[in-house]
């Protein structure tokens, strides 16, 4: 054994994150083409960026020089978008950057965070990785959180209550109350907004009163910036300047400053295709509901979940993924049967639900309303 041997030994057993499918992988191991292959597996925009935001990149002079650091300009860009100070932004490469700066600011060996599962993989992906305790606190069968078990589970070594709201893959939301009773606490409540332009509910104004809330947005799912890697935490100010001393320097590309400012003067576009998706979520929620062999969980983000009856979800996603069709499938407790879809086009619903009645999944058929 060379250099293996030196390896932290708590990582030793780390599984790494579970990704969506990229679609070049399948090339040659399924009939259908890449160009034509239906994503709805990593709830990516299928109406893309501003078109202003291909203008501006095409045009722009200066990739051979560093982004600010600082993010000056961006942190007052966001600022004015989410209308609050620039003081408690601080923008990252991804927000999934700015997950794991938090831990890595927070918590130190053998602290505990708070997770309430199912939920996004990353919490537990950075929190494994910096060697602080994961405690899972299961959501009851509707997702809902157990707001009196999380109380109880936090103690003097807890550092972060985690919270996507809406929930991924669930999509149900936290009640605002739920979240203050969390705040009262007194650790530190990350309520994860990445869906915020798709549920329009936040908790943003609270952040004046409870000095102890973190919220997170991105650009990767509304914006439609997923490839860029681009998304923005709300701080209380002490926080946000520490983020800023220990994050790995430029870590915004400007390709992605430039895109978000961009992106910001051109919302008018982007909300119509926001709102093209809610339409959409909408009426796939109502199509897959006619399936007798689907339970469909209602959504307030850009993606539903649904509970496969009738065979494995595993076989159904493989099934799907052969006709061209991505979807997310996931190995995890209490989620293992079922298959999380993106809301996209009208045209991919339908080539979606013509799928799931098909001849290839005929066995299911007899179940059908
Ligand atoms: C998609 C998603 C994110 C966004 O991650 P980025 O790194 O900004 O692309 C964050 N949180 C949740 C819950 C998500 O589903």
């Amino acid at each position: 054994m060379g250099i293996e041997k030196l390896i932290r030994k708590d990582l030793l057993a780390f599984g790494g994150y579970s990704a969506a499918t990229a679609p070049e992988t399948l090339e040659g191991k399924i009939k259908v083409a890449t160009k034509d292959i239906i994503k709805l597996d990593a709830n990516e925009n299928p109406y893309g960026c501003s078109p202003r935001v291909n203008k501006a990149l095409s045009q722009y002079k200066q990739f051979n020089i560093y982004p600010d650091d600082g993010q000056e300009k961006l942190r007052k860009l966001l600022a004015g978008y989410v209308d609050i100070d620039a003081s408690y932004i601080v923008a990252g490469n991804g927000s999934n950057q700015l997950i794991d700066l938090l831990i890595r600011l927070l918590v130190s060996k053998s602290d505990e965070v708070i997770n309430c599962t199912p939920t996004f993989g990353i919490y537990s992906f950075s929190t494994k990785l910096c060697g602080g305790t994961l405690v899972e606190i299961p959501r009851d069968n509707d997702f809902n959180i157990d707001i009196a078990r999380v109380k109880s589970a936090v103690n003097k070594k807890t550092k972060i209550i985690f919270i996507a709201n809406p929930n991924n893959p669930t999509g149900n939301l936290t009640p605002k109350k739920d979240i203050i009773e969390l705040l009262g606490t007194g650790v530190s409540v990350v309520v994860d907004e990445a869906y915020y332009e798709f549920s329009r509910q936040t908790v943003l104004p609270l952040m004046k009163k409870y000095k102890n809330l973190i919220v997170l947005r991105t650009f990767s799912k509304w914006a439609g910036l997923a490839g860029l890697r681009v998304g923005y935490g709300l701080f209380p100010p002490g926080i946000a300047d520490f983020i800023l001393r220990i994050k790995i320097p430029y870590n915004v590309n400007v390709a992605a400053t430039t895109a978000v400012a961009e992106s910001l003067k051109d919302i008018g576009y982007l909300m119509a295709s926001v709102q093209k998706l809610i339409a959409e979520r909408k009426r796939l929620f109502t199509r897959l509901q006619r399936i007798g062999w689907l339970k469909v969980y209602p959504s307030q983000a850009n993606f539903i979940l649904c509970r496969v009856l009738n065979m494995e979800a595993k076989e159904l996603y493989k099934r799907l993924q052969v006709e061209g069709i991505l979807v997310r499938y996931f190995d995890q407790p209490r989620i293992k049967d079922c298959i999380r879809i993106s809301v996209s086009k009208p045209e991919h619903t339908d080539a979606l639900i013509k799928a799931l009645r098909s001849k290839s999944l005929r066995q299911n058929r007899r179940m059908d309303k």
